[in-house]
């Protein structure tokens, strides 16, 4: 199975995140991560679609 990647719009910054989705996780996942560009947490809504291969993610900002 190949990686899967999803891309969210920092809602800090208004830059975009590419994101390795945890393949092996659930079809929805809720976690919070780092911005890779200004660094302050987002809480990230991943939806899974494993026959398609593909991932869509969005964020909303932690605090
Ligand atoms: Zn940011």
């Amino acid at each position: 199975m190949g990686e899967i990647w999803a891309t969210y719009t920092c809602p800090h910054c208004g830059e975009s995140n590419e994101i390795p989705v945890d393949s092996g996780g659930a079809e929805d996942q809720t976690y919070v991560e780092d911005c890779q560009v200004c660094c302050k947490p987002n809480v990230l809504h991943i939806k899974v679609d494993f026959e398609a291969g593909v991932a869509t993610a969005w964020a909303a900002a932690d605090g």
